[in-house]
């Protein structure tokens, strides 16, 4: 069903603004630059947003900037393979338990015997796409791209300077994408699934986007906006339990303890985090820790998280 977005309430408004202007002096932090489009992106730009499940919402600064969405793409491509193959088999092609260590560790993978143990860290993150049934490459991004649109409602598209820089030094997630193969976890060609799996990093989106996916997690899958189901219902908890276990990388822990939410990162500045039944929050800003995650956007998040009293622990 289609919602009708009423107002949201002042004090989520201001809340939001507060913490825009609390963390946009935090200089902390330093852009990506394995990936070099995304070291010359404007290192200053922030933006937040909070979408409830009737998708009335509130934003502050640069929410209609286009970044890309990076390993936030590994949440919405993992609710396609869900719908097609269910968690049962994900579990036991994958898993859901952190491995860690950063998230394009070959230790890891090494240690479990070439099993990545989670979707959200790049070997899993191939494997995942390897997953979905296509007998071409051409197919197989179609089924990422409609999943992608369906989520934020409109027709995104790939920044092809971002897909050109990133597949021009992608030779790790290459070399992961072969291992995955000779330890049986990878079910595609591993050069196909990894040029898509570079082309899904690169898809462009705002972080009214990225709150407008976001929400449709909190919304059991079905898209306030459009009124249309995005995802089945079943596999919205299996999402969130690899959003909650793996979202941050080798700190999801930390961000657990700070926000109480599950969530996602991406090396491109994007942070999303889910408060099932309620709203989604997005943030953007590129400066990341060292495990890759946005500093403003984490800062941000958690700042929401508790003047709003989001956290799924409290
Ligand atoms: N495209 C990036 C990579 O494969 C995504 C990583 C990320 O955002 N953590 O390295």
């Amino acid at each position: 069903m289609k919602h009708t977005p009423t107002t949201v309430d002042s004090n989520v408004i201001q809340a939001v603004n507060e913490a825009l202007q609390r963390f946009a002096s935090n200089h902390h932090g330093k852009n990506a630059s394995y990936i070099p489009y995304l070291a010359d992106v404007p290192s200053h730009l922030f933006g937040i947003s909070i979408m409830f499940c009737d998708g009335s919402h509130a934003e502050a600064g640069d929410t209609g900037y286009a970044f890309a969405i990076e390993s936030i793409s590994k949440v919405f491509t993992l609710a396609h393979v869900l719908d097609e193959v269910g968690p049962q088999a994900l579990r036991s092609k994958i898993g859901c338990d952190p491995t860690g260590e950063p998230f394009n560790s070959v230790v890891a993978l090494e240690l479990h015997k070439g099993r990545p143990l989670n979707p959200f860290v790049n070997a899993g993150a191939m494997a995942t796409v390897s997953l979905i049934r296509a007998d071409t490459a051409q197919a197989r991004w179609d089924h990422i791209q409609a999943t992608y649109n369906a989520f934020a409602g409109r027709d995104l598209t790939v920044n092809e300077e971002v897909y050109t820089s990133e597949a021009n030094s992608n030779q790790h997630n290459r070399g992961i994408a072969w291992l995955l193969q000779s330890y049986g976890y990878m079910h595609a060609h591993p050069m196909e699934v990894c040029d898509v799996y570079t082309r899904q990093c690169s898809v462009a989106i705002t972080c009214h986007d990225l709150v407008t996916m976001g929400v449709a997690l909190a919304n059991g899958g079905v898209n306030p906006l459009t009124g249309k189901r995005v995802v089945a219902a079943k596999n919205v908890a299996p999402i969130l339990s690899e959003m909650t276990l793996n979202g941050l990388y080798d700190t999801t822990g930390d961000w657990y303890y700070k926000v109480g939410l599950p969530g996602k990162s991406g090396v491109g500045g994007g942070i999303l985090a889910v408060v099932p039944g309620v709203c989604a929050i997005a943030a953007f800003a590129p400066p990341l820790d060292v495990a890759g995650n946005s500093v403003r956007g984490q800062l941000a998040a958690e700042y929401l998280s508790r003047t709003l009293n989001l956290s799924l622990l409290h």
